[in-house]
């Protein structure tokens, strides 16, 4: 049923196609004629204009031929770097990348896949609902496209992500995540002639990150400082520090146990190195900034999208497996407006890296499963 020809020649016609976060210009025009010429409306949205991008996201509408609920197809269309020049090449039905760039399997094998799917929905006069594709803009730099995008634009209340790796994998479930900026002010002073008046904000951010809980938490939750930076020199007190950190959890209620925490421990080593200069009480300023980075998302095992993927992948004599994110991804995001949303393997491999690659026979395997589940939404 797959054209395996037309599948590995739309992959690597795609991933030649240089499309870095706000920089997908020449992607979105490729893709507008291709969903274009396979009977789609499309539009964008005004994400572009908020975000600083070369285009807004783009909507991939095709008509329903029969009646019942509309079906979202999710994808992302920039890549992480480095791209500016991507010679895909294919040897023994595995395609990588010529040079030292990545591929961009990470998320062009999913857009490779619904495109074929589209292909033989089209020739085979499949009867389907209404169909709805987003491909999204910025998802490499925060989801960011996403965050961003124009829900009003679309109807769907159920969709799949294609977006992970391996192939018959599910993601129902996916962390949140907290992100925090803190600064640390002390006092500065010659740390050889009057280290008594000062106060170091070093010492105050490295009693405060020996205070907390670190690393993995729990089962379900994670944090960390990931970076540090401060002072000036030597023979200063420093008088400035700041951190960035994040926690993740799967449960929102541990997000933010974890998240007060980490602000916790600041404020308390700022009380514990209180110290008095010229008889005054001299305590480190702490600075907090504190945002959502994505929400956490947990689709239930019984929810219809879950029970739409399992039946579609039965039907073909194959096995839907869970498996747990570690990230947040669009579908986060979808998820968090009210559109319940699974995330899909797509078969690409060792993302995020020059030795990035995709199986062609997993993208069949992939489409093959897209037309399915066109079939019975
Ligand atoms: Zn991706």
């Amino acid at each position: 049923m797959v054209n395996r020809d037309r599948i590995t020649t739309e992959f690597m016609r795609q991933a030649a196609i240089s499309s870095p976060s706000l920089k997908e210009g020449a992607m979105a025009r490729y893709l507008q004629e291709r969903f274009t010429a396979l009977g789609a409306e499309v539009l964008y949205d005004q994400a572009g204009k908020s975000t600083g991008g070369e285009v807004g996201n783009l909507l991939a509408r095709f008509a329903g031929s029969k009646k019942g609920e509309p079906l979202l197809l999710s994808l992302h269309m920039d890549t992480v770097g480095p791209c500016e020049t991507i010679e895909p090449i294919l040897i023994d039905g595995v395609i990588s990348s010529a040079g030292a760039t990545i591929l961009g399997a990470d998320d062009k094998a999913g857009i490779a896949e619904v495109i074929e799917a589209l292909e033989i929905v089209r020739e085979l006069k499949i009867r389907h609902v209404p169909l709805e594709v987003v491909v999204t803009i910025a998802e490499e730099i925060g989801l960011v496209g996403a965050k961003h995008f124009d829900y009003s634009l679309i109807r769907s209340r159920r969709g799949f992500a294609f977006d992970t790796t391996g192939v018959d994998f599910m993601v129902r479930q996916a962390p949140g995540a907290n992100r925090m900026q803190i600064e640390i002010t002390g006092l500065a002073s010659h740390a050889g002639v009057a280290p008594e008046n000062g106060l170091s904000a070093i010492q105050v951010a490295a009693k405060a990150i020996s205070l907390m809980r670190l690393g993995r938490i729990d089962a379900e939750t994670t944090a960390n400082i990931g970076t540090i930076a401060g002072g000036v020199a030597t023979n200063i007190i420093a008088e400035t520090v700041q951190l960035k950190g994040e926690a993740r959890s799967h449960d929102p209620q541990k997000l933010s146990v974890q998240t007060d925490h980490m602000l916790a421990c600041f404020e308390q080593a700022a009380d514990e190195l209180t110290t008095t200069i010229d008889g005054k009480a001299v305590r480190a300023k702490v600075d907090i900034k504190v945002e959502s980075d994505f929400p956490s998302m947990s689709v239930p095992k019984n929810a219809q999208i879950c029970q739409l993927a399992c039946k579609a992948a039965s039907a073909m004599g194959r096995t839907m497996h869970d498996r747990l994110g570690g990230g947040g991804s669009d579908a986060n995001i979808f998820n968090g407006h009210q559109i319940e949303m699974v995330i899909i393997g797509t078969g690409m491999q060792n993302v995020h890296s020059i030795s990035e690659s995709v199986v062609v026979e997993e993208m069949v395997q992939v489409a093959e499963f897209i037309v399915e589940v066109i079939k019975q939404a």
